[in-house]
């Protein structure tokens, strides 16, 4: 197994020698050393509870407390999470000139946070929270106050909880949560953040595929591609005779759209290729 990663890696290597419009789409797998929760395992099956849906969030307030009962408690973990050694070595490959394009289905801005420049957060951020009424975009830093002012008993209940205590949060009973509304306009707060179930907006997917049209390869970092909104991407530059390769343990959606599936972890791989390529 050791010795046929090695053989991938200078696989890898070798491929993407001499490219310098590499297009990188990244997923969960990359933020997870950083301790940012994955929503699936390595064989794709859901883990700890179902994620939110964009249309319950929308119509059911019990779905919003729920939301914002385990994004309270959760916030602490996810807000001070930093970048890893992959998110680090895509920055340096930038950095020297050899991408084209960071589009990330992390919704945790640990590209930015390790540097990276105009990267397309595909699936938002999750350190804004937009008024679904007015549109008025503000800091998630400064909900979390408000949200704690408003729900003492479960800032109680949460104080007791461990750190990686997420689940337990659904014991507590929702019905209580009081949600901070639109400083502005008293309209409904939503995470600026696609939903499952929910649409990226045009004008994103957009510019997306204007910068991978001029790319001259793709390269999946740390995604099983399981959601649509990713996957199109490397379909669509298999279809253009764009090469296309991946970092990622475990299944993968349309795996024979591949040129090469390098099946390590980004934190341990990428560093090493990212010297390879960068190299006087
Ligand atoms: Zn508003």
């Amino acid at each position: 197994m050791i010795n046929n990663i090695t053989h991938q890696i200078t696989d890898l290597i070798a491929k993407l020698k001499g490219k310098q419009n590499i297009w990188i789409l990244s997923g969960a797998g990359i933020s997870a050393p950083s301790g940012i929760p994955t929503y699936r395992d390595h064989s794709g099956q859901w883990k700890a509870g179902n994620p939110i849906q964009h249309n319950d969030f929308i119509q059911q307030e019990a779905s919003r407390q729920r939301y914002w009962a385990r994004s309270m408690v959760g916030f602490p973990t996810t807000h001070l999470a930093s970048p890893n050694a992959a998110h680090q070595a895509i920055t340096q490959l930038q950095q020297h000139g050899l991408l084209s394009q960071i589009t990330t289905q992390n919704v945790d801005r640990l590209h930015s946070a390790a540097g990276a420049e105009d990267v397309i957060d595909l699936h938002g951020r999750l350190d804004q929270v937009v008024c679904l009424s007015c549109k008025i975009v503000s800091k998630r830093e400064d909900y979390q106050p408000r949200l704690i002012k408003l729900n003492p008993s479960l800032t109680e209940y949460a104080a007791k909880l461990l750190p990686d205590g997420d689940a337990e949060v659904d014991d507590f009973d929702m019905s209580q949560i009081r949600i901070p509304p639109c400083e502005s306009c008293g309209g409904v707060i939503m995470p600026d953040v696609v939903f499952f179930g929910g649409t990226v907006p045009k004008p994103r997917v957009e510019t997306a595929f204007r910068t991978l049209e001029k790319a001259d390869c793709l390269l999946v970092v740390g995604s099983s591609l399981t959601v649509y909104s990713g996957f199109r991407f490397p379909r669509w530059a298999n279809k253009n005779k764009i090469p296309v390769y991946a970092i990622n343990q475990g299944e993968m959606r349309g795996s024979e759209l591949f040129d090469l599936i390098l099946e390590d972890s980004c934190e341990k791989a990428l560093p090493k290729i990212t010297n390879e390529l960068t190299a006087i």
